[in-house]
């Protein structure tokens, strides 16, 4: 295989760590390039939990991702950046604003404040984040899903009357524990892709889902007008890794997510909520865990290929490993399809 143009759709912490093994297993076996790798790596991020707190745009999923490939995040705690002080937060709380359980660290701030003063001088979101990135060397691309303010919402019944509340405050104060009727993507239907996610769909060997959030990760994604399209008219074979080993999510409550839109909390079922691409959905393959073993039949039914591999993402080495699979699937499947199509 040359050096392949992967794209990958990720959420935060799970995408994070899956894209780290991107990158490993990149600089590994195609070590050339001016980033460390002479692949090319775009990372498409939902932005569906951003929001803007304290006067700041504060977007989770991007900062998990940015973090994580810089190295300054927190890994410990699995969230924000490493050596965190939280002095200013509680200058804030003191004052009454913003949410004093949603603690931004003062690092993080200074990332907050930088993106927000660029928006407000009208750079979109995109170039932001690129901007961003700049910092540093972090050899991949990383690109909102859109420029668009899209907020994910979750409705919940409380004393028997419906109530909305954002997507961050759902899963970090009540930690998800108010049964969730329905997500609601606002802004979402005037959004578009932001600028290059269809072009690096288009152009892709290889289209990877990350083992993130099936509903309010990859689902706000492919919610964007445009992006379930570009990836179902793409060339490239699209698989997938499961966030459910052995019918329980590895981390974070997202069975309270996939309850709600009626997928049960297990492997094949979210492979089948995607769909296979040969009718009409989107998977071309599926990676499922070895106590998952069983899933494979009903993947295979459905015509999505299947490979059995360890799962847990326990550091980079780990994940390197799920994603050469991951490539392995892509690169039969791209064979079966015509020499012309092999990454
Ligand atoms: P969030 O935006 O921070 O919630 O993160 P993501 O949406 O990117 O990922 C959350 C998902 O990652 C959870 O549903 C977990 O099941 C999954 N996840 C976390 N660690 C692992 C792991 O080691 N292996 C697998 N297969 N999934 C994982
Ligand atoms: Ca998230």
């Amino acid at each position: 295989m040359t050096a392949p143009r992967i794209v990958v759709l990720a959420g935060g912490v799970g995408g994070a760590k899956f894209v780290r093994g991107v990158r490993a297993l990149c600089r590994e076996r195609w070590p050339d390039g001016p980033a460390g790798t002479a692949a090319s790596i775009t990372v498409v991020v939902n932005t569906g939990d951003d929001l803007w707190l304290a006067g700041l745009r504060v977007t989770p999923d991007l900062d998990s991702v940015m973090y994580a490939l810089a190295g300054v995040n927190d890994d410990v705690r699995g969230w924000g950046r490493a050596g965190e002080t939280e002095r200013v937060s509680a200058e804030l709380t003191a004052y009454g604003v913003g949410w004093p359980w949603f603690t931004l660290g003062d690092l993080d701030l200074g990332t907050h404040i930088a993106r927000s003063a660029m928006l407000r001088d009208g750079l979109p979101l995109s170039a932001v984040t690129e901007r961003l990135t700049a910092r540093w060397p972090l050899g991949v691309r990383l690109l909102p899903m859109t420029d668009a303010e899209v907020e994910t919402h979750v409705v919940v019944d409380e004393d028997g009357e419906e109530r909305e509340l954002h997507f961050e405050e759902w899963w970090v104060r009540t930690r998800a524990a108010l049964t969730a009727k329905r997500f609601v993507q606002h802004g979402v239907a005037q959004a578009t892709p932001a600028p290059g996610v269809v072009e690096a769909t288009g152009a892709a060997d290889v289209i990877l889902l990350a083992p993130s959030n099936p509903v309010v990760s990859i689902g706000t994604i492919l919610g964007i007008p445009g992006i379930r399209e570009a990836l179902r008219s793409a060339r490239a074979p699209v698989v997938g890794v499961s966030p459910v080993i052995g019918g329980a999510v590895v981390r974070g409550m997202a069975d309270a997510c996939l309850t709600a839109i009626g997928v049960a909390t297990d492997a094949a079922a979210i492979a089948l909520h995607y769909g296979a691409r040969g009718s009409g959905g989107l998977l071309d393959g599926w990676l499922v865990d070895e106590v998952d073993t069983d899933a494979t039949g009903a993947l295979n039914g459905a015509g999505v290929r299947s490979l059995v591999t360890p799962l847990w993402m326990t550091d980079d080495g780990a994940s390197a490993i799920i994603v050469a699979g991951a490539l392995g699937i892509a690169t039969a499947i791209a064979r079966e399809k015509g020499p012309e199509t092999v990454p």
